[in-house]
């Protein structure tokens, strides 16, 4: 007999994304006219042409695999010394300490966030935000970290961190004591940021209690206030106490190209059960040795491409044209007299549903009058009830017609 991993049953069946593609056919067989206008801001997916400078570094390897003499087979499972240098070396430019070695290139940071936690013990305390990415949730479930679901798709044994206008959408510090706990700035849903103080009063909290934070950055490259942090490592003591995830899906337009690397500084410890410290550095070296062969060396050489002067040219493009879209629906939400969140270093503008609008409610607004998909906030969490999220990825043409159409809206 085969056993199944009985942690796959205790997740609920992928409730958001599913529940807004129901709503959004039903709509469509139901109005077909109006299904031709339907513009989508709901997915967090990039829209615009992956840059040149990737292009062409792309190509030239797929040039080097097609002679014997330049031909890479297997590459290192950790990633290629010229792209782990590339990495590095940005971080060390602004004035950060991070080695060559502390750098693991992968095939993007769905995958690192969610494999992490293998290199975890059996009993510890999760803290997550709520709102959330719900990679962090599901992989806990799946790994055993949890109990069961609760009927509002909570489950016993996280605990939830609330994020909400009243405390600008980061979380304050638990009272209880959490081992290891998820923070991502800027953040998906809420397109808000954490400040120097905020982030460094979580890396005292985790050096204190012995805890670990696991640092999503894949937003990094949209902020645009010179005052916040880009890196958890800018935080004075957050080498003892932090991983930090990184992608190049939203900055570089890898979202189907797949790369992304995890920095696991050596100094990084966690404990055994008899109180020993052990390295997480070498725990992650080992699960990526065993389990992965590494990102494709066409993609590596792509996302290398990004480190150069062309490349960062194209990247700020498109950043300032992301952005730019963030500002157009914010400025159109605001203009209705709605409450606008973020937005102005994230790609995602969080709304405040009116007094007695539920998000769910306003999702069917949006989709039924003005004929745009946007995202309930109540699907990323308890907390994210009363509001919405509109993605700024998109072409401009889009974006200014569903800033004309949210004008159109009668609240
Ligand atoms: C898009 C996104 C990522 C990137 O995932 P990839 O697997 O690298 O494409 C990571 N974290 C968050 C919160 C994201 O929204």
């Amino acid at each position: 007999m085969a056993y199944v991993n009985e942690n796959y049953l205790k997740l609920k069946a992928g409730y958001l994304f599913p529940e807004i593609g129901r709503r959004v056919s039903v709509f469509c067989e139901e109005n077909p006219e109006a299904a031709k206008r339907l513009i989508r801001c709901g997915i967090g997916d990039v829209t615009e042409a992956l840059p040149l400078a990737v292009r062409e570094a792309m190509k030239s390897a797929v040039d080097d695999l097609g002679n014997r003499d330049t031909f890479r087979g297997y590459g290192p499972e950790q990633g290629y010394s010229f792209l782990r240098e590339a990495i590095a070396g940005d971080y060390r430019e602004r004035g950060l300490n991070v080695a060559d070695d502390e750098v693991f290139v992968s095939d993007g940071s769905k995958c690192d966030t969610g494999n992490i936690l293998e290199i975890f013990g059996e009993g510890n305390t999760i803290a997550i935000t709520d709102p959330v990415y719900p990679v962090y949730v599901d992989t806990n479930v799946m790994a055993g970290n949890t109990g069961d679901a609760r009927e509002d798709g909570s489950y016993e044994g996280l605990v939830y961190l609330p994020c909400t206008a009243e405390n600008d959408f980061v979380p304050a510090i638990p009272e209880e004591k959490v081992d290891i706990i998820y923070l991502c700035y800027p953040n998906n849903p809420t397109g808000t940021t954490a400040t120097r103080e905020q982030l460094a009063a979580w890396v005292d909290y985790a050096n204190k209690n012995g805890s670990i934070l696991l640092y999503d950055a894949a937003y990094e490259a949209f902020i645009q206030d010179d005052s916040v942090p880009r890196s958890i490592f800018e935080i004075e003591g957050a080498r003892t106490c932090a991983i930090e995830f990184r992608s190049f899906s939203k900055n570089g337009g890898f979202t189907g190209v797949r790369c992304g690397f995890t920095i696991v500084p050596k100094e990084l410890t966690a404990q055994t059960k008899d109180g020993k410290e052990v390295a997480l550095h070498g725990l992650w070296n080992r699960r990526m040795s065993t389990k992965f062969n590494g990102a494709s060396y066409p993609v590596q050489r792509g996302a290398e491409a990004l480190y150069s002067e062309a490349g960062k040219a194209e990247v700020a493009a498109l950043i300032e044209h992301y952005m730019g879209n963030a500002k157009i629906l914010s400025d159109a939400c605001k203009a209705c007299g709605l409450t606008v969140y973020g937005g102005e270093n994230a790609p995602y503008v969080w709304v405040g549903c009116p007094e007695g609008v539920g998000s769910w409610d306003a999702f069917d607004k949006f989709l039924n009058e003005a004929n745009v998909v946007v995202t309930p906030g109540a699907g990323f969490g308890a907390a994210g009830e009363g509001y919405f999220r509109i993605s700024s990825f998109n072409s401009r043409a889009n974006v200014e017609e569903v800033a004309k159409r949210i004008a159109e809206l009668k609240w």
